[in-house]
């Protein structure tokens, strides 16, 4: 068997151990006493823990005691046009296999778990930033036709209900399929995704405060563009939270 075929053999049998024993944890995939909203505290500890201090600019990891005034040694050359960039934590390890796990099948169920869990660990922190609307990075209506959902806009309906806010799907979308960004070099991704973002003719955000939601940021050029049209719209702080930095 490919590794690929015993990969999806081994989701399709991890789904339905889910369907038939709802007490196994959707991280370890073990029977569990301790879940909260379908994740043992092992993994909720382990979902959490960012090991490194992060860039308030691109959410890059940095190294302690630096000045980051200005940014950090990733984006001091950027310009982009979102203010901040938070994270949960590097693009590695179980969070990047939970990642990758929610955009197979039954991937929205994990999306939801990991949405609580995000919600619970970082609404306090994310509400002193001051949100008003919460916007999910769309994926393209041909890309969210297959998969039948789109990951990015489950966490953000629970970071949105979390803070007692709106979540704004329709203030984003794409104009166009992009390729898809791993494999690309960072010029290759800003030239794929330029312009490939808008928001709908006459929506006016009137200054509002907007959190934009997605799953990764690597080289911050999705969330620049989705910004950028956002701040066409008249958005006011955008600040974006994303599960994980890096490729
Ligand atoms: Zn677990
Ligand atoms: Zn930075």
């Amino acid at each position: 068997m490919t590794a690929r075929l015993r990969h999806a053999a081994r989701t399709l049998l991890n789904g339905l151990l889910q369907l038939l024993y709802p007490n196994v944890c959707w991280i370890c995939e073990r029977l569990r006493e301790d879940l909260n909203e379908g994740i043992c505290n092992d993994c909720a500890g382990q979902l959490t823990h960012d090991p490194y201090p992060s860039c308030p600019r691109c959410c890059s990891s940095v190294g302690p005691h630096v000045h980051l005034e200005q940014g950090c040694i990733h984006c001091r050359d950027e310009s982009f046009a979102f203010d901040r960039a938070v994270r949960v934590g590097p693009y590695d390890g179980v969070l990047r296999s939970t990642i990758l796990r929610m955009k197979n099948f039954r991937g929205a169920d994990v999306a939801e778990a990991v949405a609580a869990l995000w919600a619970r660990h970082a609404a306090p922190r994310l509400r002193e930033l001051g949100p008003q609307a919460v916007v999910p990075v769309p994926l393209h209506w041909t890309r969210r036709w297959r998969r039948g959902f789109n990951q990015s806009e489950l966490l953000a309906q629970g970071l949105a209900r979390a803070l007692g806010v709106p979540c704004r799907p329709n203030w984003l979308r794409r104009t166009r399929p992009t390729p898809p960004q791993t494999r690309q070099t960072p010029a290759q991704r800003r030239v794929n995704v330029h312009n490939a973002l808008a928001a709908p003719a006459g929506l006016d955000l009137a200054g509002q405060t907007v959190l934009m939601v997605d799953d990764v940021l690597t080289t911050g050029a999705t969330a620049h563009e989705a910004a950028r049209a956002l701040r066409r719209a008249g958005a006011g702080t955008i600040i974006v939270a994303v599960l994980a930095h890096g490729r």
